[in-house]
């Protein structure tokens, strides 16, 4: 089908072209670089394929380093680490100053207590785990029966009296069929609604702690952990994810009859934590005050060691400047390296950035962030107009030879700690990943390094370094697609 496109833009350039030859217009500079870049990227792709760096950067931020939740020590040793390697490439290097949230996981644990044909004496341990931000139950936990709800209607038809007083379980499965097509993302997107809105939802109608199916398609019993968000308005009640095993068995049995769940978490909410988005630059030579962003966020979840996320996109980010550096390699415009504190639970960084440097960011050309692990790139996903598709085409054409040629426009942010800029107009660019493993391990225990394959993390490595100085290089950078609604 991509190939299908690709031949179609190449049909539809030909008459275009001779169009404005036979009218005696010089053809338009798009859908051509110059010898010279196109001999760079060709460089550039050659040594990002063959480079172990990002895989060794990311070997230390996991395996090192370890996880790196906003506020922990882990996430402070990982601010210093990235800024002292970006120093050493030769990047004029800051830390840019982030108030965080500093929430720690404690104990976590629940059982089922009461069930129909229990036999005497006998709990259903659960597996699950504190979603990110959850208050506490008191320290020896409490019991209360549970209700099992499909989505949102179902809690409001049920309503008050039948959620007062119990533990909600929103059961809404993961779109294991949609992510096996390709379409992680999507499926994420439908299931993670209940995560960050279920325990406010089910609080207001008097529920006494919230439990979500796991937003995730492993199928080895892993909880999967990830913000929620309450509002100021409804009362804060515990909240944890279930895998999606345990949660098929609190519904299996809630049908059966009342069942009573025992429920103990412990996480504490600390004060603010001054932290730092790690922001390096290489300097354009002709036009240094124009910026292209190459970015991943440097913060994680703490279960696992954050390999995937987000840790591989720190790690190409960090790749596409040591590799134009190796080269001895120019960009016209500044390359500037973020590394992102607080992507996972507040975005705090992000914000920071597009506040603290608002004045500047019409000087921003471009963001690039990768996110969605180190999966096979198959191209890349861009939130620019359509003259901008064809500018890039002879980017797609280098990147074909490692199969990520295809250029992709989408409608609205590629990326969250991006999402600030994409508001200001700045636009916004991703590789495109096979994303069918990825939501197996994000936000779990098993999201380590052994999840990333050199070779993947290399076609990143390369997606990201080429964008890049393909954005710092050519005269005119694609635009934002502009807002539906903006006028002519
Ligand atoms: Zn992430």
């Amino acid at each position: 089908m991509r190939t299908s496109r690709l031949l179609f833009l190449f049909l539809l350039l030909v008459p275009l072209s001779l169009q404005a030859a036979s009218q005696g217009r010089r053809p338009s500079s798009t859908g051509r670089f110059s010898p010279e870049l196109t001999r760079e990227l060709d460089r550039l792709h050659k040594a990002a394929l063959e480079s172990t760096y990002a895989y060794s950067q990311l070997a230390h931020l996991t395996e090192n380093i370890g996880p790196r939740l906003s506020g922990s020590s882990q996430a402070a040793a990982a601010v210093q680490y990235v800024a002292g390697e970006l120093k050493r490439l030769g990047l004029e290097v800051r830390l840019e100053p982030v108030s965080v949230p500093h929430w720690v996981r404690g104990i976590e644990s629940g059982e089922i207590v009461q069930f129909q044909g229990q036999a005497s004496g006998i709990t259903q341990k659960l597996v699950l785990t504190a979603l990110g931000g959850s208050v506490a139950t008191p320290l020896e936990g409490f019991s209360a029966e549970v209700a099992v709800v499909d989505d949102f209607d179902q809690l409001n038809r049920l309503g008050r009296t039948a959620i007062s007083g119990k533990i909600v379980l929103f059961n809404a499965k993961f779109d294991k069929q949609m992510a096996s097509q390709g379409l992680g993302l999507e499926a994420y997107e439908q299931s993670v609604v209940y995560r960050g809105g279920g325990p406010t939802q089910a609080a207001r109608l008097g529920a006494v702690a919230c439990l979500v199916r796991s937003v995730g398609s492993a199928d080895y019993r892993l909880p999967h952990t990830g913000s929620t968000f309450y509002a100021d308005d409804a009362p804060k009640i515990p909240a944890a994810a279930v895998t999606a095993e345990d949660a098929d068995l609190i519904a299996h049995l809630a049908a059966q009859g009342p069942e009573r769940i025992h429920l103990t978490l412990t996480p504490q909410t600390l004060s603010n934590e001054p932290s730092y988005n790690v922001i390096a630059d290489l300097k354009g030579t002709t036009r240094p005050d124009q910026v292209l962003i190459v970015s991943g966020h440097l913060d994680s979840w703490d279960l696992g060691t954050g390999a995937i996320d987000d840790g591989a996109g720190v790690s190409a980010a960090m790749a596409a400047a040591q590799l134009i550096r190796a080269l001895g390699l120019h960009p016209q415009r500044t390359i500037r390296v973020i590394a992102w504190m607080n992507e996972e639970n507040g975005l705090a960084g992000a914000r920071a950035y597009a506040a603290d440097h608002s004045a500047e960011l019409k000087n921003h050309v471009a963001a690039i962030e990768s996110d969605l692990g180190a999966g096979h790139p198959t191209g890349i996903l861009a939130h620019i107009d359509r003259p901008g598709l064809e500018v890039l085409q002879p980017l797609g054409e280098i990147l074909k030879s490692s199969g990520a040629g295809s250029i992709r426009v989408t409608d609205g942010p590629v990326g969250a700690d991006i999402s600030p800029l994409d508001a200001a107009g700045v636009a916004g660019f991703s590789p495109l990943q096979d994303s069918r493993t990825y939501f197996n391990y994000h936000h779990t225990a098993a999201d380590t390094l052994d999840k990333v394959s050199p070779r993947e993390l290399a076609e990143n490595c390369a997606v990201m370094a080429l964008l890049a100085y393909t954005l710092a290089n050519i005269p005119e950078p694609p635009q934002l697609k502009p807002a539906a609604t903006a006028g002519h």
